[in-house]
């Protein structure tokens, strides 16, 4: 009683972005598909993030070990930007994506669900 339904429920995720993207994107539709439980958070619905962070750069390595972090941290899913997995905004996807995602799913896809783009 008090909590809201919504608040109860909502999902916890961790945000992986491109840290090459920085530069041109500060995220901000990521926060609103997110918040408004549109496009990649259809299912979920409206989700928390409790973590946005970069693959640290080129080649993505440390993706892995900031995903565990936000796991750690009580991620419910890890969760890879579309400036990773399809390029937005100047359509130059990560040529490391399937490796980082492997890496990271081999790392903390028993525990949390993976989810592969946001908008
Ligand atoms: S590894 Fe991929 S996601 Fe990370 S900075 Fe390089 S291009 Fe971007």
């Amino acid at each position: 009683m008090h909590h809201g339904r919504e608040e109860q429920s909502m999902k916890k995720v961790g945000i992986i972005r491109c840290q090459q993207a920085e530069d041109m994107c500060p995220g901000t539709t990521d926060f609103k598909v997110a918040r408004e439980g549109k496009l990649a958070f259809e299912e979920t619905g409206p989700v928390e993030i409790i973590g946005f962070v970069s693959c640290g750069g080129c080649p993505g390595k440390r993706a892995v070990a900031r995903a565990k972090m936000m796991v750690e941290r009580g991620a419910e899913a890890i969760v890879f930007c579309s400036c990773i997995s399809r390029g937005n905004p100047i359509g130059f996807p990560c040529p490391h994506f399937e490796q980082m995602k492997s890496a990271v799913a081999a790392k903390v896809g028993d525990k949390v669900d993976i989810i592969e783009y946001t908008h």
